[in-house]
């Protein structure tokens, strides 16, 4: 393509709200065959909401949620924000007339969830992987309220109160209403589509049948995202990675067209080529039937 078909091109795509980040990246995305879709934010709605609590100590759901809340407040994680929303109606509490216990020794452990003392207590809230790294045994009762969410495509959180089981909560973060209809075009494109993330395997295959993707990987840290790509980059495929999320960012570079959701991070927008500012799936589509054009054109 000539310079003034990539300025046509990049110029087009920014009337679009597909802000490309120069010749190179529209270049790359013409020979797109495999997308690397991040889930949580990108092909979910992104705003996780609590729709199911169960105990297992003799303890008032208030009483529960005050020390869920107290140890959540403090996280940026959106699903620690939909917990301390959720705490907020069912605790009642409120920063004036009821305010959360003290929570100390906040930690929020990357990619399994938050730990705090909160009145003497030791709380934990996260996966399964949380409470196992901290020698909790998960009881039959909890494993199966896991298993039900999973199954429903939630994710499922743990409580623990000083070392045992207190509760469970089920989350919930819906498939973009056109996600599954994106993934079939990417299909007749002849574009693989693959899911990373770092949500458990239930709720990760839950997610990606609703979305028609066949190939997930997930339980995935933020390297593990970008030598995915870099794998299906050495055996042949041009690979494009759609995320959100700071922990995308290192795939985002990896990939020969990372693409930013713009709803998302500032560090991933950072790392992307191209920026899909009105946060449409459809966007993924438009940018590289522009590219296709731009260089059919003239090749
Ligand atoms: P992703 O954003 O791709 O879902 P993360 O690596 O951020 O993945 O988190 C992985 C998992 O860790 C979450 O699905 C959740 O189970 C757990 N987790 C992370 N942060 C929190 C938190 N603040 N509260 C509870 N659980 C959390
Ligand atoms: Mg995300």
């Amino acid at each position: 393509a000539t310079p003034t078909a990539v300025m046509v091109g990049t110029g087009v795509g920014a009337t679009q709200g597909v802000l490309i980040k120069g010749g190179k990246a529209l270049e790359s995305a013409h020979k797109v065959n495999c997308i690397v879709f991040d889930k949580t934010g990108t092909l979910t709605v992104g705003k996780p909401v609590v729709v199911a609590t169960k105990l297992f100590k003799n303890m008032s759901l208030q009483d529960f949620y005050q020390f869920v809340a107290a140890a959540e407040v403090n996280s940026e994680h959106p699903i620690g924000k939909a917990i301390v929303e959720h705490a907020k109606k069912t605790a009642e509490y409120n920063e004036q007339n009821h305010p959360l216990p003290e929570a100390s020794h906040f930690v929020s452990v990357s990619g399994h969830g938050v730990r705090a003392i909160v009145k003497n207590k030791e709380i934990m809230v996260g996966n399964k992987k949380l409470m196992l790294d901290h020698n909790i045994g998960i009881s039959v009762d909890a494993v199966e309220m896991l298993a039900e969410a999973e199954n429903r495509a939630q994710t499922g959180i743990l409580v623990s109160l000083d070392g045992e089981i207190a509760g469970v909560l089920a989350v919930s973060d819906p498939l973009k209403p056109d996600a599954k209809q994106i993934i079939s075009i990417l299909n007749s494109m002849k574009i693989r589509s693959i899911m990373v993330t770092g949500d458990n395997w239930g709720t990760a295959n839950s997610i990606a049948r609703q979305a028609g993707i066949e190939t997930v990987i997930a339980e995935a840290q933020p390297e593990a995202k970008a030598i995915k790509v870099k794998d299906l980059q050495s055996s042949g495929y041009t690979v494009a990675m759609v995320g959100d999320g700071i922990n995308d960012s290192p795939a985002l570079v990896a990939a020969d067209v990372g693409m930013a959701i713009g709803a998302g991070t500032d560090i991933a927008i950072e790392a992307a080529d191209i920026v899909l500012m009105k946060s449409n799936l459809e966007d993924i589509i438009i940018a590289i039937d522009l590219a296709k054009k731009t260089f059919s054109r003239i090749g």
